[in-house]
């Protein structure tokens, strides 16, 4: 049979820390703790496989309600006491707890099996009503909140009126009967909003509250950030009924959570906040300011030094940074819960290196320890130093997530999207933020928040994002109605300028430059790497995770600068330098588009010149004088076309030849990667509408004045019209233009291998592969490569001059990963074209599919764009397909992908899995490919 409900308590739990699939994070951490022998009030926790079912059908089956009843009883057996039973009442506090920790679900309820009633018994047995009364008040307060959904602000409306009337400033200091009033009025609310009064039988309030976990597993803010963070929506929530301890008993009593090294740098610090006389919520929601946790020590010292030792051994035993939660009750030290800590990719990288040097990881543990994504973290901006130095501090936060932010105030969620819909960087300024928020935090630069400290929502949710957060700036007015921000003697309106820096927690009021990341400076050579440890460390990591990758990381660069970067952040080749890139160059694009013009004529007059060469040359007698009159009147019809056609070239030639040789001088002898000609020719000329708009202008202004410049426009309108496609990215794009305009790609091969003999003739070692795209059908590779090889020979020579090259295809059409057999046989290599594989394999325009993807996703059609992260199972079997046949006919066919899944982590680990040769990816991404392919190895190991 299977278990739904997992016991801990008395030293012993059902469950442990592997259980998180099937107890969450947070039953997982207390069983684990319980084991070990650490205080921890006794509780059980529903599994997620009941969360599941409980959506299923809407209710738990009679055997789980059994169960759940069977671990009460033995909880209560255990502790001598009954749930909210009237004379000493058990209280327990129910906590959703999912495998990964998910700000935006139902979090705590406490003091649970409280009711006018037990509430008595609580003060007798304590002997203080004022806790008691506390107690029940907050109880209340959440369980009108989230199981009966009643809003926050209409509590906090009654108990601001109760504390105005009593003259208390903060809630300590309302009395007994000043509670029984807040609790009076707080029924009253629940009574006038619900209909019914607030329920007395302890064992419904366990169910509601149950319930609600489970529930809020599906509401939208928690489904907002699964989707963020790629958390499947089918794992569920775990629920934890835990025996209440009591922070909130006077002086002697206590609450924080802390980490065991600081979560925003990495620094080996103790690292926290706690509250005295307070219950957990008070910590987090920002309404008290908590003190720093080494104070505990001076108020608390026996318990500090408990907490210390405890938490020192929970990191050693789980190998990672721990998150922890800890009450005070009366002196005497509770864990409530441990988990491994989130952190900025600054600090993972920080803790994962110093965790190996101080001999708790091994390199390969530290490898697994990063989360590639959060590499990208290291890369955030920073302030550019002197215009930093410039302008003053306005205010000072704390400091929750590190990077530079700068762009415009807004002070909703909506209106950062809105604005940043329009292309306008934002920086979200809130009083403090909730999970309803975080759709504006995910388009912001940064947040800044008035209030709430190192774990408020803000502060934890930003560091996640890697999002620079400022949080707690007191300084701060807000007034998000009027859309005021008041700092000193400032006042700024909506879109006004501001910048924070999230490593500091200062904020200013301007708009400043930032410069690139600490890491990134060092790679530009602005930096030397003995002076920044960071760098250091993020050089270490990701060496360790080259010993263990089985994967190659090429990078796809199409210019010498984009090559530099790429190479220092460790791609050793490019696996794409798309050349179309570079006809887009000011100085280019007239010979481009004089190219253009002239090609289908020139094309066809060198070839019809050509074929009467060839003939001439096997023709006899009066034949030959024949052809050679047929030959003058080809040249003079075609003659201009065919010079101004082979003149564009012509002056193209050395263009691309340099971008060649650079890009070979930067990859040091790795592989280089070049893509003949891709996209479609029109790409390159102007807007048809656009030039119709400047004839019609011009004619206006005189068209006699402007005769030449009009007739030039006019037979560039020509040209684009005759070259419009219904459907150009299934036109006449990719090998079929190189095919057509076979001179085009003979310029292109001539200027790769001139640059490659020049190279090497320096001393530099060249790896030239020549890649053909969007090859269909083996023979558009077979005349593809027919040109490579006459050119390669006419300029290398039959020696080759020391010049090894490549010629392989780009698979990007299904039919070429279908046959990909028969193109294996004329291919060197093959370059998945992830991009139009997924375009074509999922008839999805990369153009137009946005308009409503962001639709399917929201809707759970597909969990991830795919064009981001790979469809696996459709897309991917044409992968699979492609890699087995093409290694079927030619055994240990060499194997890349450069479309932008080669950046992609989840995609990375499928690539891997297929037996891949290498990933190619953006420069900027090549550490996180990095570290994903290493991690894609010690997930699944396979042999070279
Ligand atoms: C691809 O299609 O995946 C690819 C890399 O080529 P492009 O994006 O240039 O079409
Ligand atoms: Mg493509």
């Amino acid at each position: 049979m299977t278990q739904y409900v997992y016991f801990f308590g008395a030293g012993k739990a059902d469950g442990n820390k592997d259980m998180k699939d099937i107890l969450g994070g947070k039953g997982a951490g207390l069983a684990e703790m319980t084991n070990a022998g650490l205080p921890v009030p006794p509780g059980f926790t529903i599994s997620t496989a009941a969360c599941n079912l409980f959506q299923e059908r809407g209710s738990l089956s009679p055997e789980i309600e059994a169960e759940s009843d069977r671990a009460l009883a033995r909880l209560e057996k255990l502790m001598g006491k009954t749930l909210g039973a009237p004379a000493d009442p058990l209280l327990v506090s129910v906590r959703s707890g999912a495998k990964f920790s998910m700000p935006g679900m139902m979090d705590t309820i406490l003091n649970l099996g409280l009711n006018d009633r037990s509430v008595l018994g609580l003060k007798a047995k304590t002997g203080n009503g004022r806790f008691a009364k506390d107690s029940y008040r907050r109880f209340i307060q959440m369980y009108g909140n989230v199981v009966l959904g009643i809003d926050k602000d209409a509590f906090e409306h009654e108990l601001s009126a109760v504390k105005r009337k009593a003259r208390a400033r903060a809630d300590v200091d309302l009395s007994e009967t000043d509670l029984d009033q807040v609790i009076e009025r707080y029924e009253a609310v629940v009574k006038k909003l619900t209909g019914s009064p607030f329920p007395q039988d302890p064992r419904e309030q366990l169910r509601g509250a149950r319930n609600a976990v489970f529930e809020s597993w599906m509401n939208p803010r928690a489904a907002t950030y699964r989707k963020l963070n790629d958390i499947p929506h089918d794992l569920g929530t775990a629920v934890n009924v835990q025996c209440m301890v009591f922070g909130n008993m006077g002086n002697t009593s206590a609450t924080g959570v802390g980490f065991t090294r600081n979560p925003a740098t990495g620094a080996k610090e103790f690292y926290g906040e706690f509250l005295q006389n307070a219950q957990g919520e008070d910590v987090v929601a920002g309404i008290r300011t908590p003190h720093p946790i080494v104070e505990l020590g001076k108020v608390m010292p026996e318990a500090y030094k408990q907490l210390r030792d405890i938490t020192t051994r929970l990191e050693r035993h789980y190998k990672d940074v721990q998150d922890f939660e800890f009450t005070i009750q009366d002196n005497r030290l509770f864990m409530l819960q441990t988990r491994n800590g989130k952190r900025t990719g600054v600090a993972a990288v920080n803790i994962a290196v110093d965790l190996v040097q101080e001999g708790i990881l091994t390199p390969r543990e530290a490898v697994m320890k990063v989360e590639p994504q959060a590499l990208d973290q290291l890369l955030h901006p920073i302030f550019d130093l002197a215009a930093r130095a410039k302008v003053e501090v306005a205010a000072t936060g704390l400091p929750a997530s590190p990077g530079a932010a700068t762009g415009a105030v807004v002070f909703t969620a909506e209106e950062a999207v809105a604005w940043a819909a329009k292309g306008k960087r934002v920086v979200l300024v809130r009083m403090e933020t909730v999970p309803d928020d975080i759709h504006g935090m995910s388009v912001a630069q940064g947040v800044l928040t008035a209030t709430g400290g190192m774990t408020s929502h803000a502060a934890v949710v930003g560091r996640q994002m890697g999002k620079p957060s400022v949080v707690g700036c007191g300084a701060l007015q807000i007034d998000a109605k009027a859309r005021r921000l008041r700092v000193g003697n400032s006042v700024l309106g909506e879109g006004a300028p501001i910048s924070i820096d999230g490593a500091t927690g200062e904020v200013m009021l301007a708009e400043l430059p930032t410069s690139p990341s600490e890491v990134l400076q060092v790679v530009a050579g602005k930096l030397k790497p003995e002076r920044s440890v960071l760098f250091q460390k993020f050089e270490q990591l990701l060496r360790w995770a080259d010993e263990v990758r089985r994967l190659g990381v090429r990078a796809n660069a199409d210019i010498p600068r984009d090559a530099k970067v790429a190479f220092a952040f460790g791609a050793r080749g490019i696996g794409l330098c798309r050349t179309e890139h570079m006809f887009f160059a000011e100085d280019r694009l007239p010979q481009v588009v004089a190219m253009i013009l002239s090609a289908a004529r020139g094309q066809r007059g060198l070839d019809l010149v050509r074929r009467l060469q060839e003939r001439i040359k096997e023709a006899r007698g009066h034949q030959v004088a024949d052809l050679r009159k047929e030959l003058g009147a080809v040249r003079k019809e075609y003659g201009k076309a065919i010079a101004e056609y082979t003149g564009a070239l012509k002056k193209l030639l050395p263009m691309q030849r340099a971008d060649f040789a650079g890009l070979f001088r930067e990859m040091h002898g790795t592989p280089v990667t070049i893509r003949t000609l891709d996209p479609p020719l029109h790409e390159f000329l102007p807007k048809r509408e656009e030039l119709m708009v400047e004839v019609a202008t011009l004619k206006a202004k005189g068209a006699a004045r402007n005769a030449r410049v009009i007739a030039a426009k006019e037979k560039l309108l020509r040209a684009v019209e005759e070259l419009h496609e219904f459907n150009p990215m299934l036109g006449h794009r990719g090998c079929r233009l190189g095919i057509t305009y076979p001179e085009i790609t003979r310029m292109q091969v001539r200027a790769i291998f001139e640059a490659a003999l020049q190279v090497s003739r320096k001393g530099t070692p060249v790896k030239p592969e020549v890649m053909i795209p969007l090859v269909g059908h083996v023979e558009e590779l077979r005349r593809q490569k027919r040109i490579v090889l006459e050119v390669a020979a006419e300029v290398l020579g039959k020696g080759g001059s020391g010049v090894d090259y490549l010629v392989g295809t780009m698979i990007e059409v299904p039919r070429g990963a279908l046959t990909a057999d028969e193109i294996a046989k004329e291919a060197d290599f093959f370059s998945f074209g992830t991009n139009d594989l997924t375009q074509m394999g999922f008839g999805l325009s990369r153009d137009d599919a946005g308009r409503f993807l962001g639709y399917y996703q929201e809707h759970g059609i597909l969990e991830k764009d795919p064009f981001v992260s790979l469809d696996v199972e459709g897309v991917g079997q044409l992968v699979e397909i492609g890699v087995k046949k093409g290694r079927a006919a030619k055994p240990g066919l060499k194997i890349g992908v450069c479309g932008e899944h080669g950046g992609d982590p989840a995609s990375i680990r499928f690539f891997h899995g297929v037996g891949l040769d290498y990933v190619s990816c953006s420069p900027y991404r090549v550490p996180i490919a990095r570290l994903a392919a290493a991690q894609a190895q010690l997930e699944k190991p396979s042999g070279d």
